[in-house]
Formats: structure tokens, C-alpha cells, sequence
């Protein structure tokens, strides 16, 4: 390729700033995952994910989660579970809602994880909705 190829026809400046281009006019595109996939949301399992066995759910227990199989007891992939009901289903989420995906054992249960997170919200006390929004993902580092 680099012998078919040897002529440069953009100089490291070019790309560099046609990089920044892309990233500044990049915008995730909205989709219905499930709609688009024809998946039905009782195909979906609720719950953090086991980081070691990969099973599905994961109990929660004094602030982190245990593994019914394994016995692994972590955090570690909350992060994700709440990224994929975010990608899945909306970017808000009730504390039921939030209870119900995460099968928090009680609602104050769920309510003090919810608080923690330090999520903006709306409305009040029993309409409140958290707003939620995907991590970030540390951009691509690009070696021109
Ligand atoms: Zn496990």
C-alpha cells in the first residue's frame, strides 16, 4: 500500500484540522435501538452485569453489587448498566424506574444510590425525573 501510495496529497495541517471539522460537526444519531432491532423490552434483562461471569443480574449489597454465581462483589460496571439504560430506553429515569432496572432491594435503597450519582433533575419530590447522559469517551488519539 505505502509503495501504491507514496504521494501525499494532504499535509498533517490539512488533517489535523479536517479531524477537529469532523469531531466539531459530529452528532450522535438518535435511534430506537429496540424498535430498530425489533427487540422487545422483556427480551431485555434488567441489572448490572457480572464484571468476572458475565451473568445477569448482579444483587445489590451495602454498595456495590454481588454475583449470585461467582461471588464477585463490585461496582465496576454500574457505570455501563446505566449507559445501556440510557441507549436503550430514554435519558431520564425515575427513582421506580431506576429501582426496577437496577433491582434495588427498597426504594430508599435505590433513592440514596440515585442521590449519589448527583444526577440534574426536574419536577418534585414524587414527579421528580433524573437526567441522564452517556460517559465520556476520551477522544480517539489519532497518530497522523
Ligand atoms: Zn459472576
Amino acid at each position: 500500500m505505502e509503495k501504491q501510495f507514496n504521494q501525499t496529497k494532504i499535509n498533517y495541517n490539512s488533517l489535523v484540522e479536517l479531524g477537529n471539522l469532523l469531531l466539531a460537526q459530529h452528532c450522535p444519531k438518535e435511534i430506537d435501538i429496540l424498535k430498530e432491532f425489533e427487540i422487545d423490552k422483556t427480551d431485555v434483562r434488567p441489572g448490572v452485569l457480572c464484571p468476572i461471569c458475565l451473568h445477569i443480574p448482579m444483587r445489590y449489597e451495602r454498595g456495590k453489587w454481588r454475583c449470585p454465581i461467582c461471588q464477585t462483589l463490585s461496582d465496576e460496571t454500574f457505570p455501563e448498566a446505566l449507559d445501556d439504560y440510557f441507549y436503550l430506553y430514554k435519558p431520564t429515569i425515575t427513582n421506580t424506574e431506576f429501582r426496577q432496572f437496577f433491582l434495588f432491594p427498597t426504594v430508599h435503597v435505590a433513592q440514596k444510590k440515585l442521590h449519589s450519582l448527583h444526577l440534574p433533575s426536574t419536577g418534585t419530590t414524587k414527579n421528580r425525573v433524573y437526567l441522564l447522559s452517556p460517559r465520556k469517551v476520551p477522544p480517539c488519539d489519532f497518530d497522523f
